[in-house]
């Protein structure tokens, strides 16, 4: 380690060890995933993360770039200790009703796609990122987990008041000072500071603040962060308690799982923190609310909603890529662009799409020209039917595929084909008699040398 780790500035933190503290950041890293409950592979591990039903510790790190069931979606590479969200929607969400959910800061998408594998196919997630370029990593991993139930947006947490009492639950898994991931990360060590704490203090409220009137009446909220500082966890916890009338709810957790269960100084609202001296995982802190006022909105509709629709093309395009998808669908295009939309969650688009910059609805069907032109999202469907043409790819070839780089032709495949790894869809290839094109997207390709 090159940066030196700065001393004695939690021990305001509840049940601080500082000498525990210094010998976790000298000791190995964990290395764990999410398994996606929907493409079940074949993956070697070394034991369960206890508080997360798909989290898996592994013996080593492999390198997940040259991995293609990583880039099929088959995991996500997550640290443990955040997996435990998983708990607070467990214990919280009531899984009798369809229900509307928010990841408000979600890039690059661990917690997205963590939500996303607890849902239930009728509950829609919307996944925010305010930067632009990490929204765009954001739609590349929330199309790897292959869900039609989750879409995503490119917007500034102040956008969403204007979607008032909308949503049934709301994270905010808020920018921090990320002390809990110093270990893993030494260049925050030399950005942090007392005075960039207080920044990041004042930018959670407003963050907060802006978003909350989007939390409908009796609405969960998950804030979660991944500093050891008490101005951002509980100090932040008798803020939200005092400024937004919310109510902090506590958790079971099994005793032995090693998760701090906290108080804040005034209001008593519960919080959780994960010290990586005392569970395998990185410093991670959460708490959960239930939100006393404001109201419900089912529904955002809007004026400009009345788009002309072409009933006739509609149902042909609809037609054309029904054999596509193994579960109902309903159509939407929009801008030349056709996009499956679970079959409830049309009638939320045009309110969303009046109110905030939507970069993904569903899955990105693709275009209907003389034929399909099938769009990659297609590919990576957890949906896509057993009827679609499929090449089924080794290591190398899946690798090369990855790389955008041509793969054998001389199988006498022909036309579109979903290039697969373990049964997995990977991208589309369209194979002719001398060469075959590699659609997958550029932004998705391996960069790294392999040989
Ligand atoms: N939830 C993500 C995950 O599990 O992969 C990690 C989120 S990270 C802790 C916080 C996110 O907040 C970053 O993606 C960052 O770009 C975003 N962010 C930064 N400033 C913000 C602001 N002022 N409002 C909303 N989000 C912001």
């Amino acid at each position: 380690m090159t940066t030196q780790l700065p001393h004695n500035v939690f021990s305001a933190a509840p049940d601080w060890d500082e000498a525990a503290y210094t010998a976790a950041h000298l000791s190995p890293i964990p290395v764990s995933i999410r398994l996606n409950p929907h493409k079940p592979a074949a993956i070697d591990y070394a034991s369960e993360v206890p508080w997360s039903t798909g989290g898996r510790y592994l013996s080593e790190r492999p390198s997940f770039t040259l991995d293609p069931l990583f880039h099929a979606g088959a995991y996500y590479v997550q640290e443990a200790s955040s997996m435990l969200i998983e708990q607070a929607f467990r214990q919280f969400i009531d899984a009798s009703k369809p229900i509307k959910a928010l990841d408000l800061c979600a890039a690059p998408g661990g917690k997205s796609t963590l939500l996303a594998s607890l849902l239930k196919p009728e509950d829609l997630l919307l996944s925010n990122e305010v930067i632009q370029t990490r929204a765009g990593i954001l739609v590349e991993n929330m199309t790897r987990w292959g869900q039609m139930n989750t879409w995503v947006s490119n917007n500034d947490p102040k956008d969403f008041k204007r979607l008032e009492g909308f949503f049934d639950l709301m994270l905010v898994d808020a920018p921090c000072s990320g002390s809990g991931l110093w270990r893993k990360d030494h260049k925050a060590i030399e950005e942090w500071s007392p005075a960039n704490v207080n920044l990041c203090k004042e930018r959670q409220q407003r963050i907060l603040s802006d978003a909350l009137p989007a939390l409908k009446k009796d609405g969960i909220l998950i804030y979660a962060t991944c500093s050891f500082s008490p101005e951002e966890n509980e100090q932040m916890l008798d803020w939200l308690v005092k400024e937004h009338n919310l109510s902090s709810l506590g958790l079971q957790l099994d005793g032995s799982w090693g998760v701090t269960e906290t108080l804040s100084e005034q209001c008593q609202a519960r919080g959780y923190r994960c010290y990586p001296w005392k569970l395998k995982g990185e410093g991670f802190f959460m708490a959960v609310f239930r939100k006393n006022e404001g109201f419900a909105a089912d529904q955002l509709w809007s004026g400009s909603s009345k788009m002309k629709v072409d009933e006739k093309l509609l149902k042909r395009t609809a037609a054309a890529f029904q054999p596509y998808l193994k579960a109902p669908f309903a159509l939407l295009q929009h801008q030349e662009m056709n996009y499956a939309l679970h079959p409830e969650h049309m009638q939320h688009w045009a309110g969303l799409k009046s109110n905030l910059y939507i970069k993904k609805a569903g899955t990105t069907l693709g275009q209907l020209l003389k034929d399909v032109v099938p769009e990659h999202d297609l590919a990576t469907s957890i949906y896509l039917s057993e009827e679609v043409p499929r090449v089924h790819l080794d290591f190398q070839e899946a690798l090369r595929f990855l790389k955008k780089e041509a793969v054998q032709t001389d199988k006498g495949y022909k036309g579109w084909q979903v290039a697969c790894y373990q049964q997995l869809g990977l991208g589309w290839g369209k194979w002719m008699p001398n060469r075959m094109n590699n659609y997958l997207p550029k932004s998705h390709r391996i960069r790294m040398d392999i040989d």
